[in-house]
């Protein structure tokens, strides 16, 4: 088969699924691990802690590929937690750990902020993506082939139910093209890296499923070979998923091995509430295959675990680590593994300016893919920065000497008591503005809205 034994170095991309709330992004992620049971490959996928890996084999039994086309990833591991947040959590080396990502948009329902947003977020991070418009089953009249290819499923619809395709996927088109991005459907993409390829699927019935795998292997295959070659070797580098607390093991850390290896015993750096910590891997935990759910023990062991791969790590002292942290093996200078953690956990991309906005956000990708955002719409920010905004930053913000940038961007993050207190004292009230919001599109038009209304 054309799997990844003519070439086991080369890791398996990691696929993220972002989108508006409802618009199918857990069904989509379900009818993945679904399918590949359906195409009578069971037991070829894995499930990971956190993630779910589909092998290349699988994908090519599913259909939408041309066989005779050779492919050298092993697979694709899809991240299990969905959702803009958590995107913006996962990041590697300072930029998104996802290597290729799908926002889904549910083709009867359209753009929504949401939606908006994840393009916003996937442009700053210069993720390359693929469009699954979903739930095409629900277009009036639809007749369901399961499982079969979209091309396949569509030739066999009535021209009314044809044309009523064409025109929501066109609408699609159309929102793109106002969020500057040039688009089609899959079918009709020659150049993958100037098109966007929009597929229609349904996760209820499978259809369309091989045609948006085949489109995102296709584009792990064209950019990401050079990246992903030789990550298998080496100290392991992850991103921490979540920290949970697990009967008899006390904290744990999921995290996503994005680069290299990790084994038990090893050294490994991550960071906590109380800064970067060192600690000594104790066990390598994975799921159970369902068919061994009997035994007890809900995990199996690992002596080693390379990327890409999704795995419990359980050693002392676990319990303050940062969710989004960096995961590092040690292996030679401590030091310098410590520093490019805190690195990581405090430094942002983006140019600041000397006047402008001031920026809170939750987390260091949340607040990069605002300043992106922000620097595309030319607003200045002058300081950006994790954590809740405090009475120093309205003290600040009145400093600034143009009217329409005394303004404080609250993204997902709080107001201390006494920041607001000093907001709500008439001098700072009339002087300062601030915006609050979870969607960067939302804080964007307001903030816009305010300015514009400012100049006049
Ligand atoms: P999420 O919030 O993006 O994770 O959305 P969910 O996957 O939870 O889906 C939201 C709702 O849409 C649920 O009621 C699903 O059953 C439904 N849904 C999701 N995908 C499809 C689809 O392809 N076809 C149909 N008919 N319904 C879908
Ligand atoms: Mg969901």
């Amino acid at each position: 088969s054309q799997s990844s034994s003519d070439n086991p170095k080369i890791r398996t991309p990691i696929v993220c699924v972002l989108g508006h709330v409802d618009h199918g992004k857990t069904s989509l992620l379900d009818r993945i691990r679904g399918s590949s049971v359906v195409s009578g490959e069971a037991g070829a996928i894995t499930q990971h802690i956190g993630a779910t890996v589909v092998p290349i084999e699988t994908i090519l039994a599913m259909g939408g590929v041309n066989k005779n086309l050779k492919f050298n990833i092993p697979g694709l591991l899809f991240i299990d937690t969905p959702g803009h947040h958590s995107f913006t959590t996962l990041r590697a080396r300072g930029g998104a750990l996802a290597d290729l990502a799908i926002v889904v948009v549910d083709i009867t329902d359209g753009f929504k902020p949401q939606t908006i947003e994840a393009l916003q977020i996937l442009r700053g991070c210069k993720t390359p993506f693929v469009m699954a418009a979903t739930k095409v089953d629900r277009i009036s009249g639809w007749r369901s082939f399961p499982s079969e290819t979209f091309l396949s499923s569509f030739a066999k619809q009535n021209q009314r139910v044809i044309d009523l395709v064409e025109k929501k996927t066109y609408e699609i088109v159309g929102s793109l093209a106002e969020h500057g991005f040039s688009s089609e459907r899959f079918d009709r993409v020659d150049d993958f890296a100037r098109t966007l390829a929009i597929v229609p699927v349904s996760a209820h019935t499978g259809e369309g499923i091989a045609d948006l795998l085949m489109v995102l292997i296709g584009l792990a295959q064209r950019y990401m070979e050079e990246s992903l070659t030789l990550a298998v070797d080496g100290p392991g580098s992850g991103t921490v998923l979540e920290v949970k607390e697990e009967k008899g093991l006390g904290a744990t850390i999921d995290v996503i091995l994005f680069d290299g290896t990790i084994s038990v015993g090893d050294e490994i750096a991550v960071a906590s509430s109380t800064g970067v910590i060192t600690t000594k891997v104790r066990s390598l935990l994975q799921p159970r295959p369902l068919k061994e759910i009997l035994i007890e023990d809900r995990f199996s062991r690992a002596k080693s675990v390379a990327a890409a791969a999704g795995v419990k790590v359980s050693a002392p002292g676990l319990d303050q680590v940062i969710a989004g942290s960096p995961v590092k093996v040690i292996d030679g200078n401590e030091n310098e593994v410590r520093e490019s953690i805190e690195r990581e956990m405090t430094e942002i991309n983006v140019t600041l300016s000397p006047e402008g906005l001031i920026i809170k956000a939750d987390t260091i990708g949340a607040l990069e893919a605002l300043c992106k955002e922000l620097t595309t719409a030319e607003i200045p920010v002058m300081r950006a920065e994790v954590g809740p905004v405090t009475r120093h930053d309205v003290i600040e913000a009145e400093t600034i000497k143009t009217p329409y940038y005394r303004s404080i961007i609250a993204f997902n993050t709080q107001v201390l008591p006494d920041a607001q207190d000093l907001l709500n004292e008439p001098i700072y009230a009339e002087m300062v503005e601030l915006f609050k919001g979870n969607v960067i599109y939302h804080v964007l038009e307001s903030f816009l809205e305010w300015r514009d209304d400012m100049k006049r």
